[in-house]
């Protein structure tokens, strides 16, 4: 592309298209990145201080990328303090600041105020008519109805969306696919390259900032290569070269559908392993440590527990069940079928065990649901194993079922628990057996059981390496000071913003802005729906601004206010069962003999 790229639409503001837009953005400041969904209300919260989802680090790209930044400076100094790295600290603190060292002034790397380059807008004709490269990053969930009906990929609102770039897209534009599915090929005259995105929710940012490979998948034709040439100049201003990986599209879209197939397939490896284990009387988890010590093996993905969820492990299972079946590849079909079979069975397993140990009924009795997400930071319900362990449980006629979850909007999880009602045949009203708390310990008042059903760190009662040895030990951030360079990368600026905010813990609640380089998020309008007490109602990953983290839980508070016998079922291997035992609870563990 002669000159560069110099304007990118995203078509698709969700999980994956409105992180990956301000990520690109945030690292291509000369390339103007317009976002669009047909979803308005997504759009206008894209657009305010209120974000439709919550990713760790999400916060600041895109301020920092939609409203421009100040012109800053700092000491290129490791260790020097924010307020003496900042130029806003020294115009209101001349005195403090003043010239005391000339030294120190020349030791100072000014960065330049940024322009707006990342937009969000409900106008798509302009938009694409403008991209030279257009990602197309809408969903693609398993199909409900029809041929394929739950295994082939509903592709209904990627054509919806290819459809209208094929009617505005300029002549030589570049389509990037980055929702997921299997070698779909749009039939206009488009470059089209295959572009499938490896983040995880709640590390979206971090995965999309240090991604382990980028992968483009391109036809052979020259301007096939030439298309790739240019979405590698995209992700070079950031990402090392050795890391972006260029293949053939159909090798590049299994690759995306098989990494996913083979993390599903070790949660429901050592999911199946814990069930010999709670018969034999060994450890799921001394079993899982040690078998990942093994350095052929590795401990990720290890974690005994309810079984995986979420929007993408059994999405991408399913499709590759489905290639391998319309193939005539039974047997592989089935191979990985399995997989999903056994996550339901491990699923069943638990509701069935927390039903035999209160006495095979739950008739008039309450239990309490810790956690409702599919996993730990995020507030992403998508396919949640919580959602399926209530619905088996209301089959018991219970009393109540009561919900706490640190991260998870009580409005989003109230609005899920309706759409039970079409799937639910219990004669009782859903509304009031279901109860959503924004208080743990309320919600354990006169409970006959805790199921912990996230592995959120507030739910343990201990350290999480006494208990989960396989967990990832955290990054330590180092500063990033001196930098070889007066002229800074974004990405080097970044690191200085992330080791700053990590040694000034204060920032995390106040001060999200150590350099000083932020600008006012645009003021809501007086009526705006996300300022109110309803706010949030909608959004379905979750709230920025909404998310504080919460302090670990008491259980010497919570266990007198359970009822009589005392139980606690933990699907997720989060409590040391021994200390809870020792003040009389009885607890029952995933992958460790019960009692
Ligand atoms: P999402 O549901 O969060 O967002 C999709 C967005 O696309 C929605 O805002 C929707 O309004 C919009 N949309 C749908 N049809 C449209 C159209 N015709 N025009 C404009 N906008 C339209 O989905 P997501 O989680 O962002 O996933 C997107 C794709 O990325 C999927 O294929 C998914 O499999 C893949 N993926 C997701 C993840 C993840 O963790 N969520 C990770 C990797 C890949």
């Amino acid at each position: 592309m002669e000159g560069g790229v110099r304007n990118i639409c995203f078509i698709g503001a969700g999980c994956v298209g409105g992180p990956a837009a301000a990520v690109i953005a945030y690292q291509n400041p000369q390339i103007r990145v317009v976002v669009v969904d047909q979803d308005k209300s997504r759009i206008r919260r894209w657009r305010s201080a209120h974000l439709p989802l919550y990713e760790p680090g999400l916060d600041y790209l895109v301020r920092v990328s939609r409203d421009g930044s100040r012109e800053f400076s700092f000491l290129n100094q490791p260790g020097t303090t924010i307020s003496s790295s900042t130029t806003a600290a020294c115009e209101s603190n001349p005195l403090q600041q003043d010239i005391r060292d000339e030294e120190q002034q020349n030791n100072r790397i000014a960065v330049q105020a940024r322009h707006p380059n990342l937009l969000f807008t409900p106008k798509f004709e302009k938009s694409i008519k403008e991209a030279d490269v257009i990602f197309v990053a809408v969903n693609t969930p398993t199909k409900l109805k029809g041929i394929g009906a739950g295994s082939a990929t509903d592709m209904t609102a990627f054509e919806a969306a290819t459809n209208t770039v094929a009617r505005y897209a300029k002549p030589g534009a570049i389509i990037v696919e980055k929702s997921t599915m299997l070698m779909h090929r749009p039939s206009f005259g488009f470059e089209v390259l295959s572009n499938p995105e490896f983040l995880a929710t709640g590390t979206a940012v971090n995965d999309l900032l240090h991604p382990s490979r980028v992968l483009i998948g391109h036809s052979k034709l020259p301007s096939g290569r030439r298309a790739a040439h240019t979405l590698r100049s995209i992700y070079a201003s950031w990402v090392p070269n050795d890391r972006i990986i260029t293949t053939d599209v159909w090798s590049s879209e299994l690759s995306k559908i098989v990494a996913n197939s083979l993390l599903a397939q070790r949660i429901s490896s050592i999911n199946s392993v814990s069930a010999i284990c709670e018969k034999v009387g060994a450890d799921v988890y001394e079993v899982a440590a040690c078998v990942g010590s093994d350095p052929r093996i590795g401990d990720k993905y290890l974690q005994a527990g309810i079984g995986f969820g979420g929007s993408c492990l059994k999405k991408d299972l399913l499709s590759l069940v489905y290639l391998a079946e319309s193939l005539q590849l039974d047997e592989v079909g089935d191979y990985w079928r399995q997989v999903i079979k056994m996550n339901e069975f491990q699923r069943d397993r638990f509701s069935k065990r927390v039903v035999r140990c209160l006495n095979n009924t739950l008739v008039g009795k309450k239990i309490t649901l810790f956690g409702y997400t599919f996993k730990a930071g995020t507030s992403d319900t998508r396919d949640s194993p919580a959602l399926e362990i209530i619905k088996s449980l209301l089959e018991e006629n219970p009393r109540e079922i009561a919900i706490f979850d640190p991260l998870c909007n009580p409005a989003l999880i109230r609005e899920e628990i309706e759409g039970l009602r079409k799937t639910c045949d219990t004669n009782l009203g859903l509304v009031e057996i279901i109860k959503i708390y924004d208080n743990p310990y309320k919600a354990c008042a006169a409970s006959n059981a805790v199921l912990i059903t996230t592995e959120c760190e507030e739910f343990q009662n201990t350290s999480v390496e006494t208990n989960r040895p396989a967990t990832a030990p955290k990054n330590e951030l180092v500063d990033p000071r001196p930098l070889s360079t007066p002229k800074p990368t974004e990405q080097e600026v970044l690191r200085l913003h992330q080791f700053l905010m990590s040694v000034n813990p204060s920032s995390n609640l106040g001060d999200s802005d150590p350099l000083r380089r932020l600008i006012r998020p645009p003021p809501c309008a007086n009526d705006c729906p996300d300022c109110g007490p309803q706010a949030h109602a909608r959004s379905r990953c979750g709230d920025s601004d909404n998310y504080r983290s919460k302090n670990r839980l008491d259980w010497s508070k919570i266990v007198p206010l359970l009822a009589m016998p005392k139980w606690v079922f933990d699907g997720k291997g989060v409590i040391e069962p021994n200390s809870l035992i020792e003040i009389g609870v009885k607890v029952e563990s995933i992958g460790r003999q019960g009692i």
